[in-house]
Formats: C-alpha cells, structure tokens, sequence
C-alpha cells in the first residue's frame, strides 16, 4: 500500500528551496520546487493538474536538504511524475533509461552481449538512433562490463573470517563498473572481513522513481526489504557503495511506500566508507596505508549529502588514510542519475555541472573521486579527467609502499 500524503501545508513558503536548487539556476523552464511542489500539490489534492515543467526536475533532493520545514518536495514531485504516467504513455527513451537492470540482465545472458549491447549503442549513436528515440547523442552512455560483478565475484576465493558483511552492488556496479566492487571486497578483506553477495537483490529503483514508474519500485522495495530483513535479522549489516542506491533503501523507501521492515532495516544499511569510519571510530580500522604520490578532488554527490552524514570518504581518504585530496565542494555535476543523459536535459546538465567543471580544470587534477557512478561519467565528461570511486583509492592506499 502506498504511504500517507505527504503535507504540503508545511511549507511556509521561504524559498530557500528555490535557492538551491540547480535546475532552476541552470533554465528558465523550471518553475522551480516551492511552485512545482508543495504550492501545485495543494490543487493536485482537489483536481487533476498536469505541470508540464515537473519533467524538470531531477529528484537530485537539494530542495529536501535546504527546507527548514522538512518538505521532502522532490518525492512529492516524484508522486507526481508517477501519478501523472498513470494516465500517460512513456516514452521509449524513458522505457530505456528506468530500465538499466533489464538490459544489464540480457547484456549478461547473451554470448559476448556485453561487447554487442556496447557496439550497438556505439552504431546508435553514430546513425542518429539515439538522439530520434531522445537520448543525447553527445556523451558516451554507460558501457556494460565483458563479466557483470556477481560473475567475477564467484570466481574469487575470499579469506573466511567470522566477521561477515552482506554487499549490495546495485546495477551500476554490477552490470557496468565491477571493479567498485571488487576494490569494496579487497578493502573488507583487508580489514578481516568476509562479503557475502544476496545475488536476488534487485535493482534499489532510482532509475525507475525518476521516469515515472513507481509501482516497479514498489515491487522492487517490497523484494529488497524482505531480502534485507533477512540479512538484518541474522545480524549482519548491509553495505553499499552506490549513493543513490543507498539512499533509496535506507531514505526513500520510507518516505514512499508503508512496508514493514524498512524503517528497521534503514539503521544496519551503510554507505562503504560510512561503515569503514565506524570501524576507524571503534579503533578497528585496518590503518596500515601506504602512500599515494597522486594529488585528487573529491566530489560528494547529490544522494550522499542528502543521507545527512557528513562525507565519510573525505574523513576515510584525507584524515585517516593521508591521501592528498581535498573537497571540490561546487555543487551538483548535473547528471542526477540518467537526467544528463536525456537529449533535453543535457544543456541543462552540463550548465549545472559547469561549477564543479570550472573548478577541477582550475585545479589541475588528473583524477577526481567520487561516489557515483554517474557523477565521475559526467565528471569525465565535463571536465576531461579521470574518475574513480573513494573505494580504488582506499584499496590503492592499503597496495602502496609506505
Ligand atoms: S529535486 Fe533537485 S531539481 Fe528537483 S526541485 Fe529539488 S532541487 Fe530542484
Ligand atoms: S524550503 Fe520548504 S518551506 Fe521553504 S518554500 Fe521550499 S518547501 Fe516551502
């Protein structure tokens, strides 16, 4: 069953909402999250009220985190978005991007279909597919990996400790970016820990949230949960090293739909380096590091900041690690997840990530760190440096010479 209505009588109109949020910086087209959201939800409880400049918004939640009333305004958006495609086709762009798990799935199950769904984007791009179906053809896309992560994790014989934590990879990590992964299960290993990996895990939602399609997350929520829960119950905590994946089990679930479980569940799910700064707080932190040369940036994406934490992986690799990083600290990159990859979104996305662009070139840099997999794409993209996850570096770290 789906949750309560949020309230949108709380807001009490300040618009420090409409201060931060990066779309309405970035166009014109955006009324902006006060108007889009808790003002137009007031008439959506009364009559049927269609906002064609709701498809603006990201859900990258700086609206949430600036509200002094504690409107979660991007998830009343997202309510809106999905109750407006109740009655509205999708589009195949959407169908698409919502979709990653489903075409990661059979990149994975075909012979050497990682290699064709890869050639195929390439030649859809090329021949103008891409930009007729609604995708931008001026960015790569992500690339599926030749082995997903679950393949690759089979093969390898962990070290058994009693400590054990459970991995959830999410579809970025799995499908297209194992070695986040494989850096997580060196890291743990380092530290005496075990990683179990639940292979029934299904994808958190975010993409599907994003494009309107909140029943499959529901679907989606209630399997996780119930997965989770049976992780949780036996003791053990549950890791991710995706921001946005983290998010929407430990956050997001909670504030869309009533299932059992997932309030408790939220308190043993931990972001990586969040879980890692634990272990360093209860002097059980593996500290013997090496010394990297590398100077890096680091850039804290949208969905981790709104877990309200702090930036573990800055404490992790700077404070505790001495790596030679510092916080990059210019807002959002733009991409939000698959938002930067919609032919109309891109200018906006790349307006939006022009900042933290401005600010790596200024820094010189070659490698900038960051949590989410398409954060360091857009990174990678923008500001023409290499990008890595918080968890490589870590990993680097343990390997170097002292
Ligand atoms: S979620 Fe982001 S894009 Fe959407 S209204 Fe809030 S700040 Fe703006
Ligand atoms: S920040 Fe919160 S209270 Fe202020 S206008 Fe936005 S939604 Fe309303």
């Amino acid at each position: 069953m789906k949750k309560h209505k949020i309230d949108p009588d709380r807001c009490i109109a300040c618009t420090a909402c409409v201060a931060q949020c990066p779309v309405t910086k970035a166009t014109q087209h955006f009324r902006g999250p006060k108007m889009v959201g808790p003002a137009l939800e007031r008439m959506r409880l009364s009559e049927e009220d269609v906002e064609p400049t709701l498809d603006y918004c990201s859900n990258c939640k700086n609206c949430d985190m600036a509200c002094p009333s504690g409107v979660p305004i991007s998830t009343l958006n997202m309510l809106a978005r999905a109750k407006y495609y109740k009655n509205h086709k999708h589009s195949m762009r959407d169908d698409m991007l919502a979709h990653g798990e489903r075409m990661g799935k059979l990149a994975k199950a075909l012979p050497a279909g990682a290699f064709f769904a890869n050639l195929g984007m390439n030649i859809g791009r090329n021949l103008g597919v891409l930009r007729m179906v609604g995708i931008s053809d001026k960015r790569p896309l992500p690339s599926y990996a030749t082995e997903s992560f679950h393949k690759q994790f089979k093969k390898i014989r962990q070290q058994i400790f009693p400590n054990k934590v459970v991995f959830y990879p999410g579809c970025f990590v799995n499908f297209n970016d194992p070695k986040v992964g494989l850096d997580f299960l060196a890291v743990m290993q380092k530290n005496q820990y075990e990683v179990i990996v639940e292979e029934e895990f299904v994808c958190c939602g975010s993409p599907l949230l994003v494009n309107g399609y909140l029943d499959e997350v529901e679907q989606n929520a209630r399997k996780n949960t119930q997965l989770i829960k049976k992780w949780v119950d036996k003791g053990y905590k549950v890791i991710t090293c995706c921001t946005s994946c983290g998010l929407m089990l430990k956050q997001e679930y909670q504030e869309l739909f009533e299932i059992d479980g997932v309030k408790e569940n939220a308190k043993s799910i931990y972001d990586a380096s969040e879980f890692l700064m634990q272990l360093y707080d209860e002097g059980k932190l593996n500290i013997n590091f090496g010394r990297l040369q590398e100077k890096y940036l680091y850039h804290a994406p949208c969905h981790l900041r709104a877990q309200g934490f702090g930036l573990p992986a800055m404490d992790l690799l700077k404070d505790v690690a001495g790596v030679n990083i510092e916080n990059a600290d210019a807002g959002c990159c733009g991409v939000s997840g698959n938002y930067g990859f919609k032919a109309d979104k891109y200018d906006t996305a790349m307006a939006i990530g022009g900042k933290l662009f401005g600010t790596i070139k200024e820094s010189g840099v070659r490698t900038v760190v960051s949590e989410c997999g398409t954060c360091r794409m857009q990174i990678n993209h923008g500001a023409s440096v290499d990008t890595v996850h918080p968890l490589t570096i870590l990993r680097n770290v343990y390997e170097a010479k002292k």
